[in-house]
């Protein structure tokens, strides 16, 4: 702020005051309405008939009225990891950067994109009048089900962590507040407001809490959104042992924990750790006003909670310089720079499934090419509900989803304005493309089976609110696939979907690509590789079952059922009726569990194909007090590639294990070779001891592999380590 600025002079904007001592210093100053005020956000969407768009808010998720008195901006909070949304198109016509999902951007496994995707979101929420943004999600993808997976970063721990950190670390460069979600455990979209997820503390503290531990520890975020569900009999948003056990306590976390919207289901929740109540008029009662008032005054809550509530908001408003920097609202925004990030992201991010007779890249011989089917000739699909960004000049295609509930009543299938087809026509000079839209099976055979070529786009639309009762692909595609494929040996399969699905008609096809979401440019980025203008390079970050009988719950708990209370505005959920998942699983995500159970995944976590090769070389490891691993890669192929050489734990003292501890991504051009050293974090070596609350590295010999995916080991190599207890 400047010196001639009406607050300049305030206590808390002198110089060199850290952001905890100027929160306090403007705690101090707040009378006790202006405090309350700071602890519970509006929605600011005007949905509701009886909940208008408050005034002086920006339409968009949530809401902190200023305290002009004070200087004190207000909170103006936007959704969400992929790019800044504008639900409903409540801010009419303003659209906006779109990513890649989640796991788009996982698996390209690369910390600097993800900041660099983190800092581009920030930037457009800034210059759009957002300082808080509700993104990064991160929560272990550990049911392939599940309708939100697209908007998360994988099944592992380190992956989901690091890459989350970095994302919310780039956002914050932006001077706004970036948030981690949605702590912890919201692993299902079935029953999500009355679930309770069952797990073991330790098997918690190795698995979805070390991610967040990771991502606080990298990204220091100023918020962390509490989930919905209930985590062993209490709901994440009034849970004492997580938010002020291990949140507060064990992590010293010094922001502030906002709950998910319509999630604040008591005032016990302040006690408990919840620092805001957001969109409250979805909540059954605003708690945080007069019940939380009442409380303090019942003695129920210490009234100092109430000042260290806003202190923790203050602080992280502080430390994002809400103070001491305008935001550059109404500043342009380099769409065009933006949209260079987001191929980037998509290119590196699909994933090369299969590649038979290396029919891929296509380099000219084909003439005719058959484009078939997932609305490619209109855009690229991308997921639904909170997360759903309007790119461009807007959709190019809504499909009403249809469907019973809050959720499912917003719902729509949307294609980004980057249709495929068009990139293909460009990239296939001289060849003649043809499309069907893919709606009968026989006239799309009869089309391939004039081509060269068959390219069927097959899609699995996934949203916030509902998950998919299987893993096919809806809408009769697995019959399509098979008749294209009966109809031309070139048949390659480009797919576009939340998460893993089945592919029955594996054998049958040449080539297969994951695209997962592909964003704001996915059609040109899918282009990019078909045609070998880009290699591939994404890895996956989440395992692709052979069925779900694989899975830890081979039936989908309480899909199908009605929930004792459905969602919507003004539900007491303290006494709904919930359900229990239970987590036989534990810490073993995903490829652990696969590894565990002997299960062979139709594709494991770390899988991808290249256009190029890499050879690896001189694995050393060092034990002692750290694990260090030492090798050397080299590109052996014909083209630049990158290459992400992976490296897990395999065996502790003889037993079997499987972790990851650490990856390494290289661009390599032609016959050239890099080093590489990597240290594994000792949480990833370590039990978490519950008796003593701490991290237990036993002495012994620790067996490593230097593997292409979880379920591909290149050479394997050990050390001996020193016994070790971290704090938790
Ligand atoms: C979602 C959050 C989102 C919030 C605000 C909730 O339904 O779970 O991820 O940030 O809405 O839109």
């Amino acid at each position: 702020m400047s010196s001639d600025a009406p607050f300049a002079d305030a206590p808390w904007m002198a110089p060199g005051l850290t952001p905890d001592a100027r929160a306090a210093l403007l705690d101090a100053a707040l009378t006790e309405d202006e405090r309350y005020g700071l602890l519970h956000s509006q929605w600011a969407i005007g949905f509701l008939p009886d909940a208008p768009l408050p005034e002086g808010a920006i339409p968009a998720a949530g809401y902190v009225p200023p305290i002009p008195r004070l200087g004190i901006p207000g909170l103006y909070e936007t959704d969400a990891s992929l790019g800044v949304t504008n639900p409903r198109n409540a801010r009419p016509g303003d659209t906006a950067t779109a990513l890649p999902s989640g796991l788009a951007v996982a698996s390209t496994w690369d910390a600097d994109l993800a900041h660099e995707a983190g800092a581009m979101v920030g930037d457009e929420a800034a210059k759009k009048g957002f300082n808080v943004l509700l993104g990064g999600g991160m929560n272990l993808v550990r049911d392939p089900r599940c309708g939100r997976n697209f908007e998360y970063l994988g099944e592992d721990p380190l992956l989901a962590g690091v890459l989350s950190g970095e994302a919310i670390r780039g956002t914050q460069s932006q001077g706004i507040i970036a948030t981690a979600k949605h702590f912890v455990l919201n692993d299902q979209e079935t029953g999500r407001h009355v679930v309770n997820s069952i797990i073991d503390e330790a098997a918690l503290r190795e698995s979805d809490l070390l991610a967040f531990q990771i991502a606080i520890e990298r990204g220091a975020p100023g918020a962390i959104m509490s989930a919905y569900n209930k985590i062993n009999g209490h709901y994440a948003c009034e849970n004492d042992a997580l938010l002020n056990g291990v949140l507060k306590g064990d992590w010293a976390y010094q922001g502030f924990v906002m709950a998910d919207w319509g999630a604040t289901t008591s005032v016990h929740a302040a006690a408990n750790g919840l620092d805001q109540q957001s969109g409250e008029q979805l909540d059954y009662r605003v708690w945080f006003e007069a019940p939380l008032r009442d409380s303090v005054a019942a003695g129920e809550t210490p009234l100092e909670r109430i000042s260290d509530m806003a202190r923790r908001i203050l602080r992280a408003m502080f430390a994002a310089g809400l103070f001491d920097r305008p935001l550059p609202k109404g500043e342009p925004i380099d769409y065009a720079a933006h949209g260079r990030i987001a191929h980037k992201a998509a290119e590196e991010g699909i994933v090369l499934l299969k590649n038979a007779r290396g029919i891929l890249p296509l380099t000219g011989g084909a003439k005719r090419i058959a484009v078939i089917g997932g609305h490619a000739d209109v855009g690229v699909l991308c997921g639904g509900g909170s997360s759903q960004v309007t790119t461009g000049k807007g959709h190019a295609a809504f499909i009403h989803a249809g469907g019973e509930g809050a959720m499912m009543a917003m719902a729509s299938e949307a294609y980004h304005p980057s249709a495929p087809l068009a990139a293909i026509k460009r990239s296939a000079s001289g060849a003649r493309v043809s499309f069907a839209n893919g709606r009968y099976p026989s006239e799309a055979a009869m089309i391939a089976r004039d081509c060269d070529i068959a390219i069927v786009f097959a899609n699995q639309w996934t949203t916030e609110g509902a998950d998919v009762p299987d893993l096919t692909l809806p809408n009769g595609q697995d019959a399509l696939i098979d008749a294209v494929a009966a109809a031309n040996p070139n048949t390659i399969v480009v797919l576009q979907t939340g998460g893993p699905v089945l592919m029955p008609w594996l054998g049958s096809v040449a080539a297969v690509l994951e695209a997962w979401y592909p964003g704001a440019q996915g059609g040109e980025a899918i282009a990019d590789i078909l045609f070998g203008a880009a290699c591939p390079s994404g890895r996956l970050p989440v395992t692709f079952p052979q069925s779900t009988e694989q899975l830890p719950r081979p039936e989908l708990p309480g899909l199908g059922k009605r929930w004792a209370a459905p969602f919507g505005p003004r539900v007491d959920l303290a006494h709904a009726q919930g359900f229990d998942v239970p987590h036989p699983e534990g810490s073993y995500v995903g490829y652990r569990w696969f590894a565990r159970e002997g299960h062979a995944p139709l594709f494991p976590f770390g899988y991808g194909l290249s256009y190029t090769a890499f050879s690896y070389a001189n694995l050393a490891v060092i034990g002692g007090d750290a694990l260090t691993i030492t090798f050397d890669v080299t590109n052996t192929g014909p083209c630049d590639g990158i290459d992400t050489p992976q490296v897990y734990l395999t065996h502790r003292s003889g037993a079997q294990i499987r972790r990851l501890l650490g990856w390494s991504r290289l661009r390599l051009k032609p016959g050239e070779r890099a080093s590489v050293t990597l240290t594994a974090d000792p949480r990833l070596l370590a039990d978490f001891d519950t008796g003593r609350r701490g991290w237990h590295v036993p002495e012994g010999r620790y067996d490593i592999a230097l593997a292409r995916s979880a379920e591909d080991f290149d050479v394997h190599a050990g050390a001996s380590i020193s016994e070790k207890w971290i704090k938790p």
